[in-house]
């Protein structure tokens, strides 16, 4: 999202809901949403969300009334999904440690599939499915050991990663689900890594995943959902990437013949670049000859920049002058706090506003409440009108779970 696209007088929301604060653009969620259903058009297809991607309640409600489903990684996100109106016929569960409780619980809403990522876990999901009297509706996770050729902590499709089981041992649990009175395998999962540009891992890790539904299938267990995972890479700089298109194409040539739904589980791709971050200016320094800008917001803000040295665009409203080099960084007690290192930026003053751009995936969902601050506000803008859609937390939030408890250890 531009600031030039969103329609919206940044210093008015700056104004009206203070800083930081993240701003989503719902329309452009919509155009990314209908870009990659339409490019499945005239295929069985389900675009089920990942919820981890961006959490807010409105965002995936926007999102299930489009028709999209969601892929989720712990039952709370299960939880979200449920509340926003997701139909719980789609809504998957995934993520390499499920707890009995959280099996349980899925298990009992009904939900579309579960998605199994060990043979330990597979016995768990038997073993409760039976205590509940019903056939557990599941997938397996296959690790088809592919190089995503992205960055190593958003790698997950090698056998070095914790995810997924490998090929062989995928055949033996279909083999044992499919006998079990209490599984129904009918989905085969994969999701190699996040923010792929190339389309060649993805390619090859649908020709290896629907090889093995041919397989399964002459062994008379047949495959209903072939679920390609997340991972389309965005545009943060000038980045080439993957087009919704071409990724489509890709899938249904590795499928052909096969008489699958495809299910695929973008978050990245629907969100990252439909959100904005808004932080103002407190102060400017100069230590020797390097010059910092520090803002009001910080790496537990927004963490991807100090965790995996993403890059994000960073751009001062309405301000002229000369550009120079600066650090952005937050008032956070860590040298690993800053926003982006290097960006040419005008000179500026106390309370000039700043605009971090492509924050609505990873952004909020992974902030924190390190050094006492309150998580910020959200609002969504949609045909042009903004609606705070997450209220900023209060010191009174955040202390609320220790106050609530016991203080007699004093005396
Ligand atoms: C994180 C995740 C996704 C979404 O990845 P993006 O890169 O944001 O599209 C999809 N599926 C699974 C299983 C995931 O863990």
């Amino acid at each position: 999202m531009s600031i030039e696209k969103t329609n919206v007088d940044i210093k008015t929301l700056v104004k009206k809901y203070n800083t930081p604060l993240y701003v989503y653009d719902f329309n452009s969620i919509t155009e990314r949403y209908n870009e990659l259903k339409g490019a499945f058009d005239g295929k069985k297809s389900l675009v089920a969300y990942a919820v981890k991607s961006n959490s807010n309640l409105a965002v995936i409600r926007h999102l299930a009334n489009l028709g999209a489903g969601a892929d989720c990684v712990s039952i709370g996100e299960v939880k979200r999904a449920l509340k926003a109106g997701v139909s719980r016929y789609r809504i998957i569960f995934s993520g390499v440690g499920k707890k009995d409780e959280e099996i349980r619980e899925a298990l009992s809403f009904g939900i579309l599939l579960i998605n199994l990522e060990s043979e330990a876990e597979m016995k768990r999901v038997e073993m409760i499915a039976r205590e509940l009297e019903i056939e557990a509706r599941i997938s397996i996770r296959v690790n088809p050991n592919v190089d995503p050729k992205t960055h190593p902590y958003i790698s997950t499709g090698l056998h070095e990663n914790k995810f997924g089981v490998s090929i062989d041992m995928a055949k033996r649990m279909y083999i044992y689900a499919k006998k079990s009175e209490n599984l129904n395998p009918i989905g085969i999962h994969f999701h190699i890594g996040s923010q792929l540009t190339e389309l060649s891992p993805i390619e090859e890790a649908c020709n290896i995943v629907a090889d093995l539904v041919r397989s399964l299938q002459a062994l008379d267990i047949e495959i209903k959902f072939f679920d390609v995972g997340g991972g389309i890479g965005v545009v943060y700089d000038d980045e080439v990437t993957i087009k919704p298109e071409a990724y489509a194409h890709v899938i249904t040539q590795a499928i052909k013949g096969l008489d699958v739904t495809i299910l695929s589980e973008p978050g990245r791709y629907m969100m990252a670049n439909s959100g904005i971050f808004l932080t103002r200016v407190l102060y400017e320094k100069v230590n020797g000859d390097k010059r910092f800008v520090i803002i009001d917001g910080a790496m537990n803000d927004l963490l991807r920049p100090s965790l995996y040295n993403a890059y994000h665009k960073i751009e001062a409203v309405q301000k002229e002058g000369e550009m120079s080099l600066a650090d952005v960084v937050g008032p956070v007690c860590e040298s690993g706090d800053f926003l982006g290192k290097d960006i040419a930026l005008p000179p500026l003053e106390h309370n000039d506003i700043l605009v971090v751009h492509s924050v609505g995936a990873y952004g909020f969902t992974m902030s924190s409440n390190y050094n006492t601050r309150g998580k910020v506000a959200e609002v969504a803008v949609s045909d042009g009108k903004d609606y705070l859609i997450r209220e900023r937390e209060t010191f009174e939030d955040q202390i609320r779970l220790e106050e609530s408890c016991d203080s007699s250890w004093q005396k």
